[in-house]
């Protein structure tokens, strides 16, 4: 087999496993066999930059940088929908549409009305060509390379498709994706995001494809316009996109009247918790395209479609107590304690009531009968309060002005919405909260020990820092509530073994405030001790890729203050490890110090990320896009015409992979 043959068959067939796994949600080979397959393309892509095909599966992993997102006129308008909410709406609907098309038979058929991002797909003879957004319906948009990231988007179909069409659907962000997406944030000391639609549509609209494709987006297809694409009616639009290779829900139904329509909208405003991503209402449109047409639009809508939107999901129940929570870094939050009620499909017994201003806002007190909704949101909030129900003795909230764990008087600072208890190093809520976070499985993960342990050790008195830790002994364990000598020595056999984690490890155990994970393997890169980093001015650190002014500011509060220092030198003196091993730094150099890099394109030896840790292993900067500051551009195989073109106008010096594999070595 020749290299174009061999490259074509290695295509088709990853083509082939994305659609199974993507789209139809049954793989059929692992995931190593994929990668493998996947990996064996883009060497040969890499060296036979000849055939490169825009719609190859190794696009999918982003790279490309979009600074302005070209606006792109819509051939064919992007409507709203009308909006119906009760079985009578419906049925006003049913009459105009007979009064128009005269006496004839008018079948529907109803979809799920996704909650996401709109998008409009074009394909030129089966070839994805476009992707844009909606925009103001007129013109949108043009996202096509952050789009390209979503797997279940074909770039290349299959079977007898019309050749040139579009296609409307629906980004979502499914929700075990949106949790996880959540979950990682937290770690990392990050806000988490509100709603799996705004992140969705957010994500259209992020520079760097390579994260688009690191969010596990979706995208449900409804609605195909052009010219003779040989389609007759809605239902067999959806069954024909579906075989093309689009991710259609098989949710749809043909319903041969109203009462089936009411049907499928009752049956699902109950079940469609059961479903993986969130939907706000039904679709109902006039299954036959002759009758769609001769229907047609309002300013605003088609006459032929109608959304009959659920339910708020809004349940009313009882607020009994208003309780405030202390973080581990000071941080109060408000909770309101709710007489348990069904919402959603679960159970709820508590909202966040974020801040104070919220509180006063909504004039929120104890005893009154609050509306609880639920969107995407981890935990669900209150909207309002019901006035005819407040009780007669009621009193408007008084926010806590001292720490309910400590009693030390609360501190607001300008600009931030949150009350914090300053005392730092006496309050036990965020005692016990910062050592529970340093023996955690992602920070030092000391076996033998948990949550309760840490509070137990810190109510004998026997802990108050995590530096106390490593001077525990057996025999002081052992006498406490549910230990033994086998326990007792597992816990400080865990804690002394804890000195093997590797200093980036150790700086997220820390616990500085906005220092997750991510954000302490940057600083244990570039200054590769504790030592250094402590010596770090603001203008230092905020000059470290993805250091901003936030997380500068924290850094340098941590280690202005004695005790942490005092405490970091007793972890020192107890063989933590607080710089970069020399193992480690064995690998890194400072060659590259002070030049910036961009790599793009396909490569040959290293991959892109192989190349890019070398570069930062060296002292170098990545950056993502093409700058005057740039130093050099790697470039490999297949790079983007315009990053070379920007390249050349900045006179920026271009090296290809060999070129700087040299520089390396001398
Ligand atoms: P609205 O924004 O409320 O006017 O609703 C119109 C939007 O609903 C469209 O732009 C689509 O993005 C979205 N939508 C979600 N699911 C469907 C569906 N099955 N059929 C048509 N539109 C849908
Ligand atoms: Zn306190």
């Amino acid at each position: 087999m020749g290299n174009k043959e061999k490259i074509d068959a290695l295509r088709s067939i990853l083509r082939k496993h994305n659609h199974n796994y993507y789209v139809l949600d049954a793989p059929t080979i692992s995931d190593y066999d994929f990668d493998m397959q996947l990996k064996e393309l883009q060497e040969l892509e890499a060296k036979h930059p000849e055939f490169f095909d825009p719609t190859s599966p190794t696009l999918r992993v982003g790279g490309a940088v979009t600074k302005n997102f070209e606006t792109v006129v819509h051939e064919h308008r992007m409507y709203s929908l009308s909006n119906s909410y009760s079985k009578e709406d419906l049925e006003d609907w049913e009459k105009r549409i007979q009064r128009i098309l005269g006496d004839v038979t008018v079948e529907f058929t109803c979809e799920l009305k996704y909650d996401g991002a709109s998008i409009s797909l074009s394909y030129e003879n089966g070839k994805l060509l476009r992707a844009v957004t909606r925009g103001d319906g007129f013109q949108g948009d043009n996202v096509t390379t952050n789009i390209k990231t979503i797997r279940a988007i074909p770039l290349q179909l299959q079977g007898d498709f019309p050749p040139k069409f579009d296609i409307r659907g629906e980004i979502v962000l499914p929700l075990d994706g949106f949790a996880a997406m959540n979950k990682k944030r937290i770690s990392e000391g990050e806000e988490p995001y509100m709603n799996p639609r705004n992140t969705a549509s957010g994500s259209l609209k992020l520079q760097d494809s390579t994260l688009v494709a690191e969010r596990p987006l979706d995208c449900l297809l409804y609605g195909i316009v052009g010219k003779n694409t040989g389609i007759t009616s809605q239902f067999e639009m959806l069954e024909k996109a579906r075989d093309w290779g689009f991710k259609v829900p098989s949710i749809a139904k043909l319903c041969k009247n109203t009462d089936e329509v009411l049907a499928f909208v009752a049956y699902w405003d109950e079940h469609r918790h059961e479903l993986p991503y969130e939907t706000d209402g039904v679709v109902i449109k006039v299954n036959s395209l002759r009758y769609q047409e001769e229907l047609g639009y309002t300013a605003k809508s088609p006459r032929w479609a109608m959304a009959y939107k659920f339910k708020a999901e809004q349940v009313a129940t009882v607020l009994n107590e208003i309780t405030y929570q202390v973080g581990r870094t000071g941080a109060i939050t408000p909770v309101a304690n709710l007489e348990p009620v069904l919402l959603a499909g679960t159970t709820v017994k508590r909202a966040s009531l974020h801040n104070a201003d919220q509180i006063a806002k909504l004039d929120i007190r104890e005893g009154d009968t609050v509306f609880v909704e639920k969107g995407g949101e981890i935990i669900p909030k209150i909207m309002g309060v019901d006035l005819t129900k407040r009780p007669l003795q009621s009193r408007p909230t008084t926010y806590i002005t001292s720490c309910p764990e400590c009693g030390t008087t609360l501190l607001r600072t300008t600009g931030d919405a949150k009350h914090y208890c300053t005392n730092y190093y006496g309050c036990p809520t965020q005692i016990t909260g910062r050592i529970q976070h340093y023996i955690s499985r992602k920070a030092m993960d000391i076996e033998g020990m948990g949550s309760e342990t840490v509070e137990l050790l810190f109510k004998e008195g026997l802990i108050q820092n995590y530096a106390d830790l490593y001077i525990l002994t057996k025999e002081q364990v052992m006498p406490l509530e549910r230990m033994a000598e086998k326990s007792a020595e597992n816990l400080v056999n865990g804690v002394s073994k804890s000195t093997e984690i590797p200093f980036e490890r150790v700086l997220f155990a820390l616990g500085i405030r906005f220092v997750g994970e991510t954000v302490a393997k940057k600083l244990a890169r570039a200054y590769k001790s504790i030592d250094l980093l402590m010596k770090a001015s603001m203008e230092d650190l905020i000059s470290v890729d993805e250091i901003g002014d936030r997380i500068a500011e924290s850094v340098i509060e941590f280690f202005e203050n004695e005790k942490n220092i005092e405490i970091v030198t007793r972890l020192k003196s107890y063989g933590v490890q607080l710089e970069i091993s020399a193992e480690k730094l064995e690998n890194q150099t400072d060659l590259l110090k002070g030049q910036t890099f961009v790599v793009s394109g396909v490569f040959e030896k290293l991959s892109r990320t192989e190349l890019k840790k070398m570069i930062e292993d060296n002292g170098g900067k990545v950056a993502t896009s093409i700058s005057s500051k740039t130093t050099y551009l790697v470039a490999g195989a297949n790079m983007g015409p315009s990053k070379k073109a920007k390249a050349e106008n900045l006179g920026i010096s271009m090296i290809s992979e060999d070129e700087f594999l040299e520089k390396m070595n001398t």
